[in-house]
């Protein structure tokens, strides 16, 4: 049941999404609007080619239709439902002749470009909104405003000012958003977010890997919800799951709360127990199980759970939630403390992953036509030897005696490589600081690193598998984009192949290996993993639980024989029956 609404209990309405974090949440909706519409209005200004601005809203329009269609076939609603209902008004509207001539009228008439008039048209209808008291008239005018938005918001290139409206959410707000970009993850006041409830489904973009460690109930694939709120709704979230309650009857807030309890303590008796970074299978062989972390509410969270290396430091959440370019001290003082921790004796810290959708708003560049296949990660930090620097310096100053691995991002060329190592010699040089030369790796989540990896293993210290950005490569599959993520597997026969090569060839030259992507942070991913030889896995801090439990339950023997078997089949489906028919594995 995905997305469905239901009237039931008075005035309440439940909504069934993906549960992407677990908990319970109740609080007033923060519905992020889709765009600042005030800075339209207050920034008019004229065109001189009023037929640019027709082409621009006719692509707009083609863009919506294109969008709503996708959202009614993904959701698989019956035709009393709710939001369905909602998505074919929408697409009446902009199939009806006098709705789209009005505004394109209004921009001829009056020479402003299109956003402007989309805004003006937005403000207008808020206001019809707020004075009509009929509930049926208002739903309409609701669907109206959400399509303007829709418009406009597919007339700007990017960028749309929504960070100065994250920025300023209130205190135990639910968020409501249609996704979330790696930059409003960052920025976001988390002391004031109590859950959040996303439109988009994908599990593996950034976004959702930052989102999951915020220790808040969040649900995806949530379509239809925005038009029926504004921030007096009250809203409870059952993040174990997936449902999301509009003004909630008691019963069903008794209900939650009770099942949150039951939830607690059966994780309680499941809690298992991860001595000094290590777990054993059931066999006997000894794992090695790190932790990754994005910031020092992550290296706790870890550490809490008998975590004491950090296998994968997503440095660039720093530099993100910063409106402007941390200063060296700052920069130093960050590190100090991050790496301050008590308890915790190695990390690995990867050097800013910056580019594609992650770039702090200080640093926006041109703008690229794909830009997970531009300027990221170490092509990036090429590009700005000068950041470069200013990070390497402040982490060599802050470690101390403390040890610290540096992390490579998005290497494709051994020339990326031997560029870098030079930029980070000339640092460690110039410093005249004592300790060790630090330990260099890269990531392998690139096609042409993990198929000639032999060529990189002697110029690096140890590498680091990057399953998430892998398979987006290998399958040429968009990992932000909802609906292409049937793609995203990472059972899929062709993928373990490779990963099994890298492991194996790591193993053979000495090289130490840790598999950092999102596919070691799964159950049955973590299995798969340990069968095809990896001894080290670096978890999501909130999955560190169940990675250890699935593997210190794990027969490696029994899945070792069947992994030829697994690489033979067609498909990822084929591979999870063929698991599902394992019984003790969980299925993906
Ligand atoms: C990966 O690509 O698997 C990875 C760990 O890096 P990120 O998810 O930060 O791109
Ligand atoms: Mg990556």
């Amino acid at each position: 049941m995905n997305n469905r609404s239901k009237v039931f209990r008075d005035n309440e309405m439940v909504f069934h999404g993906i549960p992407l974090s677990a908990g319970i949440a109740r609080g007033k909706a923060f519905l992020l609007k889709k765009i600042d519409i005030q800075q339209f209005r207050k920034n008019k200004r004229s065109v001189d080619l009023v037929s640019s601005e027709i082409a621009k809203l006719d692509l707009a329009i083609s863009k919506s239709k294109d969008q709503i269609a996708h959202l009614m076939s993904n959701s698989r609603q019956g035709a009393e439902d709710q939001s369905n209902q909602i998505f074919k008004a929408e697409l009446c509207l902009l199939d009806d002749p006098e709705f789209v001539v009005l505004i394109k009228k209004t921009i001829e008439s009056t020479a402003l470009h299109g956003e402007a008039v989309l805004a003006e048209e937005i403000a207008l209808l808020q206001d019809k909104t707020m004075e009509c008291k009929d509930e049926l008239t208002v739903k309409g005018l609701i669907t109206m405003q959400d399509l303007y938005y829709r418009l406009l918001y597919n007339m700007l290139p990017s960028g749309d000012g929504r960070i100065s409206s994250i920025i300023k959410i209130p205190a135990g707000s639910i968020l409501v958003a249609d996704r979330l970009t790696p930059v409003e993850v960052a920025v976001m006041p988390m002391g004031n977010v109590s859950g959040i409830l996303i439109e988009e489904k994908t599990i593996y973009s950034h976004a959702s890997i930052m989102l999951r460690t915020l220790g808040v109930p969040i649900i995806i694939n949530f379509h239809g919800v925005g038009p029926l709120l504004d921030e007096s709704t009250d809203i409870m979230i059952d993040g174990y799951r997936g449902y999301a309650f509009l003004n909630p009857s008691e019963a069903t807030i008794k209900e939650c709360y009770e099942f949150e309890n039951s939830q607690k303590a059966s994780v309680k008796l499941v809690a298992h127990s991860i001595d000094e970074s290590t777990v054993h299978t059931a066999d006997g062989l000894e794992i090695n199980i790190l932790s990754n972390a994005s910031n020092l509410a992550d290296v706790l969270l870890a550490h809490s759970q008998g975590i004491t290396k950090i296998g994968l430091f997503r440095s660039e959440m720093r530099y993100l939630a910063s409106t402007v370019l941390p200063s060296d001290k700052q920069e130093t003082a960050y590190y100090t403390g991050i790496f301050g921790v008590e308890g915790i004796k190695s990390m690995t810290v990867r050097l800013l992953d910056m580019g594609g959708d992650k770039l702090p708003v200080y640093l926006q560049m041109t703008e690229e036509t794909d830009p997970q296949l531009g300027c990221r990660g170490i092509r990036f930090l090429l590009s700005r030897p000068d950041l470069m620097k200013k990070q390497i310096s402040a982490i060599l100053t802050a470690r101390g005696a403390f040890n610290v691995s540096l992390l490579l991002p998005f290497i494709t060329t051994v020339d990326d490589l031997s560029k870098a190592r030079k930029i980070i010699e000339e640092v460690f040089t110039e410093m005249k600081i004592s300790g060790d030369f630090p330990q260099i790796g890269i990531m392998i989540e690139v096609p042409s690193v993990a198929l000639s990896i032999e060529k990189f293993l002697p110029k690096v210290d140890f590498v680091c598998l990057g399953t998430n950005d892998l398979i987006q490569f290998i399958f040429a599959v968009n990992r932000d984009q909802d609906e292409l993520q049937q793609y995203n597997r990472f059972i899929h026969p062709v993928f373990l192949e490779i990963v099994k090569k890298v492991i194996l060839t790591c193993k053979n030259n000495g090289k130490p290996l840790t598999i950092c992507g999102e596919m070691a942070s799964d159950p049955t991913g973590s299995r798969l993993l340990v069968a095809m030889g990896a001894t080290k896995l670096s978890v999501q801090p909130d999955a560190l639980q169940r990675v250890s439990h699935a593997v210190s339950n794990l027969n490696t023997a029994a899945l070792q024989k069947i992994l030829p078997e697994l690489f033979d089949l067609e498909s990822s489906d084929k591979v999870e029956q063929k698991l599902s028919t394992l019984g003790s594995l969980p299925t993906v």
